[in-house]
């Protein structure tokens, strides 16, 4: 995939390009913004941009080396993401790879490949849940060595926020190699949750906060892609800003879509203890299968949710869910005094529900009796 960083984020990419001209290169940065906002994209594309033989305002895409770096081949390129594992520190298994069943690690080939190709593709390698220790032992043990050809090494740190996971055994490892830099290094440590990481590694991290992509870099995208345009309105509107989200929802068929969110919102208006149980156990399979899906189907209502807040109180210009219009407009009709905010957290929680190890189906039944207690507001 051809892309150009500077259009993703014009104003993200500007700042990077001039830290390259001034010749002012860091050796940590920190990658932080909202989901699907570009970050590990622009982190590759900074990469090869710091190691491009043309020296232009991007990486020419063309060079010896930018044609390595956008193949995820140059030997001065390490990618890290979470892998399965325990954080314990026995393992006397170093290589972390080597934890990978079969079909892990043939997942973890493709995934690769997958990313050289698309540089929004996400690499989720099942059962994973944090960069381990035994990631950063390893990095710690090459980072030093002398790199075999010219130019700057980069360190890519996806999700780097799971270093922080436990009692931060990760974090606490790459600090020390933070505190000694290796030369002509860069490490970018790419998060949607920057607070989940240690101040001790942010603060040795310049910060680069980016902004939700604007819609018409994502109806570009799309484009592309030979999406329609009513299914891109459609997409772009429910993306908030997010890529990934957009090309997820994109890929489905819009009615299927919206049929989906109807569902959810009625099964939470009529409280039914079959139809209630079959959903909780839907949901609960789905958060630990399917957790990408479990996101965005709970994100969609929240949306729907946050439309009727629009609707009621007559802020932005309320055309926006226009599929959802009379549904709405019944909803504020039945339940003026509805806590639309308490409703909002009660979703935010059980989207985060899933990593704290709750019982999910019994955590589920529990979000939608809240959902209720908030429809009816005594305020
Ligand atoms: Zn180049």
């Amino acid at each position: 995939m051809t892309f150009n960083p500077s259009k993703i984020q014009p104003a993200i990419w500007s700042r990077l390009a001039s830290i390259v001209h001034k010749n002012k290169i860091g050796s940590a940065y920190l990658f932080s913004g909202p989901e699907g906002s570009g970050k590990e994209a622009v982190a590759l594309a900074f990469a090869a941009m710091l190691n491009c033989n043309a020296k232009g305002d991007t990486s020419c895409g063309s060079c010896a080396s930018c044609i390595r770096f956008t193949s995820l081949q140059d030997e001065k390129l390490t990618l890290m993401f979470p892998l399965p594992g325990s954080e314990k520190k026995d393992s006397n298994a170093s290589d972390p790879l080597k934890g990978l069943s079969k079909d892990e690690a043939a997942y973890l080939l493709s995934a690769i490949e997958s990313k050289a190709h698309d540089p929004f593709f996400q690499i989720r390698v099942p059962r994973a849940r944090q960069i381990l220790i035994n990631q950063i032992r390893e990095l710690r043990r090459t980072v030093y060595l002398k790199s075999m050809s010219d130019g700057r090494k980069c360190v890519l740190l996806f999700q780097a926020h799971t270093l922080g996971k436990g009692i931060a055994a990760s974090a606490n490892a790459l600090l020390k190699v933070l505190e000694e830099p290796p030369p002509n290094t860069t490490f970018i440590l790419v998060t949607d949750y920057p607070a989940q990481l240690p101040l001790t590694i942010v603060s040795r991290c310049q910060n680069i906060a980016f902004p939700p992509m604007n819609g018409e870099t994502i109806g570009s995208a799309l484009a592309e892609k030979g999406i329609e345009e009513s299914t891109s309105r459609l997409c772009i509107h429910l993306s908030d800003g997010n890529m990934h989200r957009a090309l997820n929802l994109a890929a489905q068929p819009s009615e299927e879509l919206l049929s989906q969110i109807r569902d959810f919102v009625r099964t939470i208006m009529k409280e039914d203890s079959g139809t209630w149980k079959s959903f909780s156990q839907e949901f609960g399979r789905m958060s630990r299968f399917s957790p990408e899906e479990y996101k965005l189907r709970i994100a969609l209502v929240q949306k729907w949710f946050h439309e009727a807040y629009i609707a009621r109180t007559g802020a932005g210009n309320g055309n926006n869910f226009s599929e959802f219009s009379e549904d709405i407009s019944k909803f504020n009709q039945r339940y003026p005094n509805a806590d639309l905010k308490g409703i909002h957290t009660v979703l935010d929680n059980i989207v985060q529900a899933p990593d704290k190890n709750l019982y999910m189906p019994l955590a589920i039944t529990n979000m939608l009796l809240d959902v209720r207690s908030h429809l009816i507001d005594s305020s």
